[in-house]
């Protein structure tokens, strides 16, 4: 039986980590390219057990891990590695005439030692992502990986202590306790994805060291459908983002979708046709589909599904086996807008459409709810594309296709309200775990009388 994580290791960890931090083994650039290599070789050397781990855990398609999971990191880490020097080397500032002369320079810190505290639905991607993260800005780290995915989280401490230098990266797997006791060491950031809720231990945790915090929250994210559409693509892609990602269960999934009452009828008749042609007329033998996470979240959805005034606007789907835990693609149309579907961020493979008058409506129901971690819209309207990037506050937005920001390490990846605070990915990953040093070297040189007591009138007319 594994050993009992308690205060006392909690504490052990924190010293042999900031041990090895204050003696500068995190520092220097070769230990920081040596981790980021070793990563590499997980990810080349191990791709069948992670495949596995997320097949044990979710039900996950080899192809979805394989891309999302395992060939997203290797490209995090491939730009890690060209990227590291010039990340690290100093950004030079202007002077100014009040210090001249001199010269000034940014200089990217690494803040010590960090905990990631990741969540379940991309295990891999969310542990070893921000891990990549704070070795390239030479921290030293602990990840605490979800223990909704046992198998992945097993398979990450072993593969991170088998590869990793340990006196500065570890990996403590656990629930709730292990956390809260990880969550009383003073920590010099801590880097959260999960659910807002918990959003808000953590936030406080960190508010009793002034720790500073990156929240990778969830939200309901939106999708605007406009009738000038390429409507055979628009479904297809919101199908691929919705239940081609993990069966709904991703923080920037579409949760639902907005329309004008006019066009709804072709959206539904698209989606059912483009659903069949994807998952077959029996979506839930379909292989190509993870399953629900595990019964608490299955009886979560059930329950949502099953209000009574929600229930009765199922358009399409609705079939589910607690058994297997397989919930079928299902849309509705027209829920209330108080009903638990469209009060809490959904999280699985249930789809509601809502009609209005317009669009302008439309958005107008986005900025009249908290700020989503993605809203996106589908159009051929170039104006209407930009109205909506300019007006419709989210952590990111997409026109015209589903998830794909997340892909693109030139774009920050984190949210804003109630989705989170902070952001990663490339560069904004390094960024996240440094603190932004401000260095100033000024000569003896054309020492001004002026800024010395005692003041007077005549030293200012010199
Ligand atoms: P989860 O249940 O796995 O929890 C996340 C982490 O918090 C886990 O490591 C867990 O052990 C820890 N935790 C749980 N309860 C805790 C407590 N009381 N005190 C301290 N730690 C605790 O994941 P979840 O929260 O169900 O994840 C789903 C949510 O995460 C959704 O809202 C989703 O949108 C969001 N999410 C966001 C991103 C992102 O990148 N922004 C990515 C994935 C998921």
């Amino acid at each position: 039986m594994a050993k009992v994580f308690e205060a006392a290791d909690a504490t052990n960890l924190m010293t042999e980590l900031r041990r090895s931090f204050d003696a500068g083994v995190t520092r220097g650039y070769e230990w920081r390219v040596s981790q980021l290599k070793k990563l590499l070789v997980i990810c080349d050397n191990h791709e069948p057990e992670i495949v596995s781990a997320l097949h044990d855990d979710l039900g996950k398609p080899e192809l979805e891990s394989s891309v999302y999971e395992v060939a997203l990191l290797r490209n995090s880490i491939k730009l890690a590695l060209k990227q590291l020097k010039n990340w690290m080397a100093p950004d030079k500032a202007k002077t100014s005439l009040t210090t001249f002369p001199a010269s000034a320079e940014i200089v990217s810190e690494p803040l010590g030692v960090v905990l990631v505290i990741s969540a379940w639905n991309y295990p891999f991607l969310l542990s070893i992502d921000p891990v990549i993260g704070a070795i390239s800005a030479g921290n030293a780290v602990v990840l605490k990986p979800s223990e909704l995915a046992p198998s992945s989280s097993s398979l990450l401490a072993k593969l991170l202590e088998q590869y990793l230098d340990p006196s500065a990266v570890r990996v403590v797997e656990g629930a709730v306790t292990e956390t809260t006791l990880l969550l009383e060491q003073k920590w010099d950031k801590i880097f959260y994805t999960g659910s807002s809720r918990i959003g808000r231990i953590i936030m406080m945790a960190a508010a009793k060291h002034l720790t500073p915090v990156v929240l990778e929250l969830g939200g309901k994210s939106p999708v605007v459908i406009d009738s000038d559409t390429n409507l055979k693509i628009t479904v297809k892609r919101i199908i691929a983002g919705k239940w081609g990602c993990n069966n709904g269960q991703a923080c920037i999934s579409p949760d639902y979708i907005l329309t004008t009452k006019e066009y709804a009828p072709k959206v539904i008749d698209a989606m059912k046709q483009e659903l069949e042609a994807f998952y077959g007329k029996n979506p839930m033998e379909s292989k190509d589909m993870s399953r629900i996470v595990n019964s608490n979240h299955f009886d979560r959805l059930s329950k949502i599904l099953e209000e009574k005034e929600v229930s009765d606007k199922i358009v399409y789907g609705g079939q589910k086996n607690r058994d297997n835990l397989k919930i079928a693609p299902t849309i509705l149309l027209d829920v209330p807008l108080d009903s638990l579907i469209m009060s809490e961020e959904i999280f699985g493979p249930l789809l509601p459409i809502l009609t209005l008058n317009n669009l302008e409506e439309c958005f107008d129901v986005i900025r009249s709810r908290p700020k989503p971690l993605a809203a996106y819209l589908f159009t051929q309207n170039q104006k209407l594309k930009e109205r909506f990037a300019m007006t419709v506050s989210a952590g990111g937005i997409v026109v015209n296709d589903i998830a794909v920001h997340l892909s693109l390490p030139t774009l920050p990846f984190g949210g804003v309200g109630e989705s989170g605070m902070g952001s990663y990915h490339g560069k904004f990953s390094f960024d996240a775990f440094s603190h932004k040093k401000a260095v100033l070297y000024k000569s003896f040189i054309g020492d001004a009388a002026i800024r010395y007591p005692p003041y007077s009138r005549g030293k200012l007319r010199l």
